[in-house]
């Protein structure tokens, strides 16, 4: 499948990016979302974005795309505990300071392609994981830091990962963060918000605590993470119907932290106000 099919609005909102300026795209990148192929198909997909030499459409012929797709570009490279270890790195369970002194080596030297360097784990079948603490330790990640902030044209860096949390703050705050939407999970089911809470997009501002009270009222009978996914799951439908509208990316992530709020046990109104205020204007 077409990666502009599964991820319009992601894959649009990169379009953009890359085509207005060369300066428009942020050097680092974080995915973070349960559906970890869906991660690096995109990353994968943005490389061969910065990489195509003809018109970069989904079947572009380039020799660029053509390498890409095979995983065999010289210079997108994912690392992983696995994948690009140094010849003396005998480290299996992380990726190592050598692995990030091998990087920081090979940009010493100019290179003609646009250099992308996807960060993850993969388990023991090669599926692809997400960083965490454990596989993408303090050390090494606090290695890349200078190399991560000091803008070098020609460089993008990406890190995926299923909880945002995993990664360490000094990686987070120099990156651009995305949740990608898992494409499996997805059944745009929301009937339990339906009453409530479709067209949201339309209440005005003042109705911003009579929404709260509903979905509170809601969360006597129905748990607040369910009524949160059918939140999540009614601004997936629209952004399907709407691509192009990327503040509804925006609104997901505002209730992705609502979620977390909920299981720290956070009360359902403070919940509830919190997330209406931020996305009722
Ligand atoms: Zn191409």
């Amino acid at each position: 499948m077409l990666l502009s099919d599964k991820y319009p609005f992601l894959t649009n909102y990169f379009t953009t990016a890359l085509s207005s300026s060369k300066r428009a795209l942020p050097q680092s990148l974080l995915f973070y979302g349960n559906d970890l192929k869906s991660q690096y198909i995109l990353a994968t997909e943005i490389a061969r974005l910065l990489n195509c030499k003809k018109d970069k459409s989904d079947n572009c012929d380039c020799l660029n795309c053509k390498w890409i797709r095979e995983g065999s570009h010289p210079e997108v490279k994912t690392i992983s505990r696995i994948d690009n270890k140094p010849e003396d790195d005998d480290s299996k369970t992380v990726i190592s300071i050598k692995q990030s002194q091998m990087i920081k080596e090979s940009l010493m030297s100019e290179s003609e392609f646009h250099r992308v360097f996807i960060f993850c784990d993969r388990d023991t079948e090669g599926n692809i994981c997400g960083l965490n603490p454990l596989n993408f330790q303090a050390e090494t990640a606090n290695s890349l830091l200078k190399i991560i902030e000091e803008p070098q044209p020609g460089v993008t860096f990406i890190f995926l990962t299923r909880y945002i949390d995993d990664v360490l703050p000094t990686i987070i705050s120099r990156s651009q963060c995305f949740f990608v939407p898992s494409k499996a999970a997805v059944t745009y089911n929301y009937s339990v918000i339906e009453n409530v809470f479709t067209g949201y997009f339309e209440f005005k501002r003042s109705d911003v605590f009579n929404i709260s009270q509903k979905l509170q009222d809601l969360s006597g009978e129905t748990a607040i993470s369910e009524i949160l996914s059918a939140i999540q799951n009614y601004m997936l439908f629209l952004l399907k119907a709407n691509p192009n509208q990327t503040e509804i990316i925006k609104h997901i992530e505002f209730v992705e932290e609502a979620k977390k709020q909920a299981d720290l046990g956070m009360r359902a109104v403070n919940i509830f106000d919190n997330l209406c205020l931020k996305i009722i204007n």
